[in-house]
């Protein structure tokens, strides 16, 4: 699910560089942390679904990435 926010958010331009504040154009490595970290874990309770993404500005001239569980900090609306 959030993978699919993601990749909408990229072609929607919504995802934003904070170094050029250009769209971010690519991302990376994309690991959906509750099937990595919990599967098979045996605990109860199910988690909140977080993800964890390299993002790449790739814009000319920038060479900003990131790896976070926080993408959603660079969405601009
Ligand atoms: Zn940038």
């Amino acid at each position: 699910m959030s993978l699919e926010r993601i990749k909408r958010a990229i072609s929607d331009k919504t995802l934003r560089c904070p170094l050029c504040a250009k769209p971010i154009l690519r991302f990376e490595k994309y690991v959906d942390l509750v099937a990595s970290v919990w599967d098979g874990a045996g605990d109860s309770g199910v988690e909140t679904g977080g993800c964890k993404v390299t993002l790449i500005c790739g814009n000319e001239g920038c060479s900003w990435k990131e790896r976070s569980e926080y993408w959603q900090n660079y969405l601009k609306e």
